[in-house]
């Protein structure tokens, strides 16, 4: 039952910014595999998107509310030293170790899989499936966005559209020791600025005041104190909300009277640290800063890059305002180099009510709620062409096995994965 799994972690498809280093051979190969592994799956009409993305669609006996499962064939490169050879995936006592265990070939297969089985079973779905796999996700490709086109040509408006996310996420919240199943409602945009400031440049030992560097410090420091105005969107209100009722008796009382007051709850998560504060807040990080390549020269142009991570709530052109405002200074340019704007908010109506209860039969012991998703996703392009797009990966998943996403011996337990695959058949079987 694991082997197709076991199959498709050994092919190293292997996403990298520079196109021409990507190895296409074995995104071939992770076809071939697929097609071995599924070959009642790939009876199913199917259309290429980009190099190697793939749009299945499986025909229910209505096509009013079709639902699109998603998942990514790319991985990241690997770093840092492993247990187990990252493309060996190597099984030990009842756990698989390698490079996308969790992002995202498990839930690839296990959706491959729920499907194959549901084929043999004669079953036919009520509702219209499109599986929609990403070739170039984790360096935010043109798959996705090309899937989103080839639906729209095929007049296509997706009633669930279901992509990875959060998950059953054991020891998530300090003080409460069920684990929490997030299901990611919305995701934070990605926005990126420069910021630059020319001037005379000259010789290091007659520099004029308030040179290129010192003005663009200035700029960072007025920034670094100035953050976005907080307040907790309603995903957040809602987590807290369902979580505080589990939560240890020293911290039940606190929680409870904090999520009866968004401002209260807000001043809370912002005191409690720099990763609960981002679940509040617009987050503006300075991260990358350039002046004078030499140590005697003055600086003709000192730059510094920003990362913004934009809650739903505000907008790019509310942040780059928010920016320009707090720096105060005409001479420091700011330039958009990457422009992403939050995803709107997926409402919590039937669709998320069937994607919770399944998981609440499946996952009993755990608390199901909404949240808002940090990293971004594919599922954002989703939400062109459709108003219910959901993030969640159904695996139980310790706070280390989170760690080893994008980091080293990433890996998930057999039982897990099973237990995954089980949950998109029903989830099928429910649409
Ligand atoms: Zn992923």
């Amino acid at each position: 039952m694991i082997e197709a799994f076991l199959d498709l972690l050994r092919i190293p498809t292997i996403s990298t910014r520079d196109a021409a280093a990507r190895d296409d051979a074995a995104f071939d190969a992770f076809h071939e595999a697929l097609r071995r592994h599924f070959p009642r799956l790939h009876t199913l009409p199917v259309v290429r998107v980009s190099s190697h993305g793939l749009l299945f669609h499986w025909a229910g006996t209505s096509s009013d509310r079709p639902m699109v499962l998603m998942a990514h064939i790319d991985v990241v490169p690997v770093e840092g030293g492993w247990r187990h050879p990252p493309f060996g995936a190597v099984v030990e006592d009842g756990v698989v170790w390698g490079r996308g265990t969790l992002d995202c070939k498990g839930s690839l297969t296990a959706i491959c899989q729920a499907v194959e089985d549901l084929l043999a079973a004669g079953h036919t779905p009520q509702q219209d499936v499109w599986l929609s796999f990403g070739c170039n996700e984790e360096v935010a490709g043109d798959a996705a966005p090309l899937a989103v086109e080839e639906l729209r040509r095929r007049g296509v408006t997706p009633w669930l559209v279901l992509d990875e996310g959060g998950a059953v996420a054991y020891d998530a919240f300090p003080g409460v020791d069920k684990p929490i199943a997030v299901i990611g409602v919305t995701e934070k945009g990605v926005t990126s600025l420069e910021l630059r400031v020319d001037g005379r440049g000259g010789h290091a030992s007659t520099p004029a005041p308030l040179g290129p560097t010192a003005r663009l410090a200035r700029a960072v420091t007025r920034l670094d104190r100035a953050p976005m105005r907080a307040s907790a969107p309603d995903a957040t209100m809602e987590l807290f909300r369902r979580a505080a009722p589990h939560a240890r008796p020293a911290m039940r009382y606190a929680l409870n009277t904090a999520v009866r007051s968004r401002a209260l709850l807000t001043r809370l998560l912002i005191a409690a640290g720099p990763e609960t504060a981002a679940m509040v807040r617009t987050t503006v990080a300075v991260t990358t800063l350039s002046g004078s390549p030499a140590l005697n020269v003055v600086a003709a142009t000192a730059t510094a890059g920003v990362n913004i991570r934009i809650l739903v709530g505000d907008t790019m052109e509310g942040v780059i305002r928010h920016v320009s405002r707090v720096i105060k200074d005409p001479q420091v340019r700011i330039t958009v180099i990457d422009e992403g704007e939050p995803s709107p908010s997926s409402p919590l109506d039937e669709a998320f009510d069937l994607i919770a209860a399944v998981t609440a039969e499946h996952f009993p012991e755990a608390v199901t709620s909404p949240y808002v998703m940090m990293a971004a996703t594919d599922a954002r392009h989703f939400t062109k062409i459709s108003e219910r797009v959901y993030r969640f990966t159904p695996f139980e998943m310790t706070r280390k096995q989170r760690e080893s996403i994008h980091a080293s011996d990433e890996h998930i337990t057999v039982d897990a994965y099973l237990k995954g695959v089980a949950w998109y058949r029903i989830l099928v079987e429910r649409l």
